[in-house]
């Protein structure tokens, strides 16, 4: 059959058959779950180790390798891929692009790279289980190449000098998103080399301009090559795996995501001497305006998967977190439970409602000179399914003032529908994930951020978002902030958590 000269490496004497490849597979498996693995070095800080052996070790012949010198490998591209800078503006993917490439190439795979703007790609390979192919069911592993650019200043170390430090590997990107582009390098190559037969092909994208979303984003890039990467399903960052006092207290695997867009508030009055001023100031008409939509909290509004998450949550958190969690939609102390828990978690409060933040504010050409013209940036979080105008009505009942307006800026999101909770591959990453993360409950999560997927899901993809890397609260600050850093353990538990996923998604057992 055509798909095993793509999935089963030839030897110089012989063609593997399909039994030889299943088999392979099935003792990669099996190894996956065996106790060399425990061997890896994800023992570390709230990471568990590694499944313990639920059989024992008898028919499978020692792989070489295994996770444990898979992640090493994967840690070098993770290092060198950190030494590019890429960061967004003005993103400069291309050389990354390269990179990953090559890397591919030495597999004997055919990479493909995709130019969307000049200097700027995206990287495609594929592993074919049929000679023709099934988009509906192709499985995409999806990472980005940019990053957001990094204040050296502020930085320990370089952030671009992919700095091996303390069990940690510091740079940006090594969490957002170069992390996962070689976990799931990592991942999409241990298959490759498994020669395993597959019952989905399985596509490997890096993607670039991501962090703005711009014109080398996945939105042109589908537009040009979406038959390249074409799926049924796929996994990208969005959900994480996240730490509470030392350990896993729940994976949230992101299904869906609030959607950005941006008002520009704008007042307007008579320009004039700062030595007479006037009420009619249009800077202190912007202030007003702002400071009351600062203190303003849109209504609360629950989505299937945020009703889901908090179902989930509250036995995980304490007595009186979880009394709240599970009052949150009750008549008679909804309500208060709603004010409690916004007030506990910023991002527990950005998943209940529309947000809007005031991030910019631009007014005044000279220290005496009042200007005619004041002007302020929100930037909006919706909920899927809440419009932008709704938003504008409120505020503008809130503002009221006749000198004050509000203007939606055209590059807001796109909503997309959630992918299912109730398909073979949300119900595979949740017992993997669940598994391999000492048994912490795997909970639907509805990002409060924007990623790639809001494009996929456009093409009916379904997807999931899941960086693999336990992480603490301290670890996710750092992430578009100074000395960005994942704990080498982390990673290393990352890169097995992924191939385990990928390997049981696609290979047929
Ligand atoms: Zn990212």
């Amino acid at each position: 059959m055509n798909h095993r000269t793509e999935v089963c490496r030839k030897s110089a004497r012989t063609r593997r058959t399909v039994t030889e490849c299943v088999a392979a597979l099935c003792a990669w498996l099996f190894l996956a779950a065996s106790p060399l693995f425990a061997q890896s070095p994800v023992s570390g800080p709230g990471i568990p180790p590694n499944t313990p052996p639920n059989r024992p070790l008898t028919a499978a012949p020692p792989q070489p390798g295994g996770t444990a010198a898979l992640a090493q490998e994967a840690q070098g591209w993770l290092i060198d891929l950190i030494k590019m800078n890429t960061s967004n503006p003005p993103g400069g993917e291309a050389p990354a692009a390269k990179y990953v490439a090559a890397v591919l190439q030495k597999e004997g795979l055919t990479p493909e790279i995709l130019e969307v703007t000049p200097g700027r790609s995206a990287v495609v390979a594929r592993l074919r289980s049929t000679a023709v192919a099934d988009p509906s069911k192709a499985l995409l592993l999806v990472a980005h190449l940019d990053v957001v650019p990094a204040d050296k200043t502020r930085w320990s170390v370089d952030p671009f000098g992919g700095v091996v430090k303390d069990g940690y590997i510091y740079g940006r990107g090594a969490i957002d998103d170069k992390g996962m582009l070689a976990a799931n390098l990592a991942a999409f190559i241990a298959l490759k080399r498994s020669a395993a037969h597959l019952n989905r092909d399985v596509i490997f994208l890096a993607t670039a301009d991501e962090e703005t979303g711009g014109d080398a984003s996945i939105r042109v890039l589908a537009l040009k090559y979406w038959d390249r990467f074409a799926a049924g399903f796929a996994i990208n960052e969005g959900g994480n795996v996240f730490i509470k006092n030392g350990k896993v207290q729940y994976i949230g695997l992101q299904a869906s995501e609030k959607v950005s867009a941006n008002i520009t508030v704008i007042a307007r009055g008579p320009a004039g001497h700062a030595s007479q001023p006037t009420k009619d100031n249009a800077v202190v008409h912007l202030a007003t305006a702002v400071s009351k939509i600062g203190n303003y909290n849109a209504p609360v509004r629950f989505t299937t998967i945020v009703r889901r998450y908090f179902e989930g949550l509250a036995p995980l958190e304490d007595d009186e977190i979880s009394k709240w969690m599970r009052s949150l939609d009750t008549p008679d102390r909804g309500e208060h439970a709603q004010r409690v828990i916004s007030d506990a978690s910023p991002l527990w409060n950005s998943m209940l409602r529309d947000t809007i933040a005031p991030t910019m504010l631009n007014a005044g050409t000279a220290r005496n000179v009042i200007p005619g013209e004041a002007r302020a940036n929100l930037n909006v979080r919706l909920l899927p399914g809440d419009t932008i105008n709704t938003v504008v009505d409120d505020l503008n009942k809130l503002v009221s003032d006749p000198m004050v307006r509000l203007e939606v800026l055209s590059n807001a999101g796109l909503a997309a529908p959630d992918s299912s909770l109730e398909n073979d591959f949300y119900a595979t990453i949740a017992r993997i994930a669940t598994r391999e993360f000492g048994g912490a409950p795997t909970l639907p999560f509805q990002s409060t951020w924007a990623t790639d997927s809001s494009q996929l899901r456009l093409h009916n993809v379904q997807a999931y978002g899941l960086v693999p890397f336990p992480l603490s609260d301290e670890d996710l600050k750092r992430m578009h902030g100074d000395d960005e850093r994942l704990a080498v353990a982390a990673f290393a538990k990352g890169v097995d958590v992924m191939t385990k996923i990928v390997a049981e998604f696609a290979g047929t057992r």
